[in-house]
């Protein structure tokens, strides 16, 4: 079974695979250490992102956000989330 973009990003926030990097009030900056290598991943405000995966090169600064954006919007809003 493959799995879909939202359970790969589930799955690499799960496995601490997401390090946030430059974090300003318009975009987030983050790597993302994959199973082919590290990719560099932006996230903006607006829900545009950008990312140095072959998904990245065909879709970006669209709202059809890779498994690494996901990961890293993921990541920010479970940091986001209020200590239990
Ligand atoms: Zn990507």
């Amino acid at each position: 079974m493959t799995e879909t973009r939202a359970e790969k990003a589930q799955r690499l926030v799960d496995e601490g695979r997401v390090t946030i990097g430059q974090k300003t009030s318009s975009f987030t900056q983050a790597v993302v250490q994959g199973k082919d290598g590290r990719y560099r991943t932006t996230i903006y405000v607006n829900g545009t992102f950008w990312c140095t995966c072959k998904w990245g090169d065909f879709h970006n600064y669209t709202d059809d956000l890779c498994a690494h954006a996901l990961a890293v919007k993921l990541a920010t809003e479970k940091e986001n989330e209020p200590c239990p």
